[in-house]
């Protein structure tokens, strides 16, 4: 169990309670995809542009200044449905362009108009993410602008824990957002004070939603409750994840009216296409000595290195600086001010090169240089695994995985690993050729 997150099956839900038209879900209605083993794009999919998706002519023009050519396959089977209006359950591996499937969506159906309603809301389960999906909706609507100002026509708020609620509630008054992003339990403190207007919501969407509705998340999932009572009956729900095991998938179905659920590669092992991983088993006092080794041994641009507590992460940070090694720790312990702090630091690359972090940092965060993870603790199971290791080799770029094996548990993760994905996790060799992950 992380730091930051606890919880448990003790406060399971009757979520027969949530709606009533529960009674009218389908449990088709499920696209399984699967995808060329070296590509992002199904194999009759190939040649399909961003211009097929008919998405507004702003849209095409942000998607062609952030560089992307082509839709991946994820974008080209979730967006057409998100545009119909369906209600979407959306599984596909990290790193696939996940979050432009809910941004490019919701600001095509956006109706602008000239008295700005809250009407979109997204929810996910860390302060970072909820930051990172902002800049998201705020890069891809760039160019909805008031001609004759220069105004932006669109507009988005973050809403944190462990920030000053005053300012939310002033700012939220003052300028009505179109789209607001936040954590669950600030979110339901602002709705609570009448600070945040859910009547006009037509888009509610949850990312990483088994983070905040699985059994490990038995706090945020009431929050999220609690917040659905209080949402118009009339609205798309769109819920994302990497990982959704039946249990969670059946949760966020008692959300949701007859969903698409659009899964990629589901059946199949899953695959890290572009990530080379490797295991090191070593005893818990050799591991600092290891790491420098390769740290000095690896050629990368930036790398992330998870541990299990707070307390650990404070300190190897310290060793690693004592090292003279450029890093940056980030953790549950520090103030949301201090983390988005920490978060854009790394993000731009330009003192740090090196993140020490808790799980709190794994899920959905996207940073493009990042091409090494180390498992400096191993994760605690393979779902975690997979949410580490995805921080490299995003989008079809290499990456390196490396995890030290100490204990029988890190072992038995180890083996559940190696089971679930097709690429092998060998023993790490002496040297590694910089071409398979740079
Ligand atoms: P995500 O899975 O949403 O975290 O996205 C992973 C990374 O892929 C982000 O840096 C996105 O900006 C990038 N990305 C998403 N869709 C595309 C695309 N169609 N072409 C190129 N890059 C993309």
């Amino acid at each position: 169990m992380t730091d930051d997150i606890k919880g448990g099956l003790s406060s399971l839900t009757n979520y027969e309670e949530l709606d009533e038209d529960v009674d009218d879900l389908h449990l088709s209605n499920t696209d399984h995809i699967h995808v060329d083993e070296h590509s992002h794009v199904p194999t009759n999919l190939h040649h399909a542009s961003f211009n097929s998706l008919s998405l507004k002519p702003e849209l095409i023009r942000a998607i062609d200044d952030n560089g992307f050519e082509q839709p991946s396959e994820v974008q080209l089977q979730t967006i057409p449905a998100a545009l119909l209006g369906c209600d979407i359950i959306c599984q596909a591996k990290s790193g696939m362009g996940k979050t432009a499937v809910f941004v490019l969506s919701v600001l095509h159906l956006l109706e602008i108009e000239e008295t700005p309603k809250i009407r979109c809301l997204v929810l996910c389960h860390t302060r970072e993410l909820a930051y990172q999906i902002q800049q998201e909706f705020n890069r891809f609507k760039k160019h909805f602008v008031n001609k004759s100002t220069g105004e932006s026509l669109i507009k988005t708020k973050v809403v944190l824990g462990g920030t000053s609620i005053t300012k939310d509630k002033k700012a939220l008054q003052s300028d009505v957002p179109h789209i607001v992003i936040g954590t669950p339990g600030r979110t339901l403190d602002l709705i609570r004070s009448q600070s945040l207007n859910l009547d006009h919501i037509k888009y509610f969407i949850i990312d990483e939603c088994d983070k905040v509705l699985g059994p490990h998340s038995s706090d945020m999932r009431n929050d999220i409750q609690t917040i659905f009572y209080k949402l118009p009956r009339n609205k798309q729900v769109m819920m994302f994840s990497a990982t959704l095991d039946d249990e969670v998938r059946n949760i966020c179905k008692y959300f949701m009216h007859n969903p698409r659920e659009i899964i990629i590669d589901e059946g199949k092992k899953l695959r890290l296409d572009g990530l080379q991983q490797y295991c090191v088993k070593l005893p818990e006092n050799k591991k600092n000595e290891k790491l420098i080794n390769i740290l000095d041994m690896v050629d990368f641009n930036q790398v992330f290195i998870f541990v299990s507590s707070v307390t650990r992460a404070n300190t190897l940070n310290g060793i690693l600086n004592d090292e003279g090694f450029p890093t940056i720790v980030t953790h549950s312990g520090l103030s949301t001010e201090e983390r988005i702090e920490r978060f854009k630091k790394f993000k731009h690359g330009s003192e740090a090169r090196i993140m020490v972090s808790t799980d709190l940092f794994q899920r959905g965060m996207d940073f493009k240089s990042v091409n090494v993870v180390i498992n400096y603790d191993m994760a605690k199971d393979e779902d975690t695994y997979l949410h580490r290791v995805g921080r490299a080799g995003r989008f079809g770029t290499k990456g390196l995985a490396i995890s030290f094996i100490t204990t029988a548990e890190d072992e038995k993760n180890l083996q559940l690993v190696r089971s679930k994905f097709v690429v092998p996790v060998d023993e790490m060799p002496e040297s590694i050729d910089k071409t398979t992950y740079r």
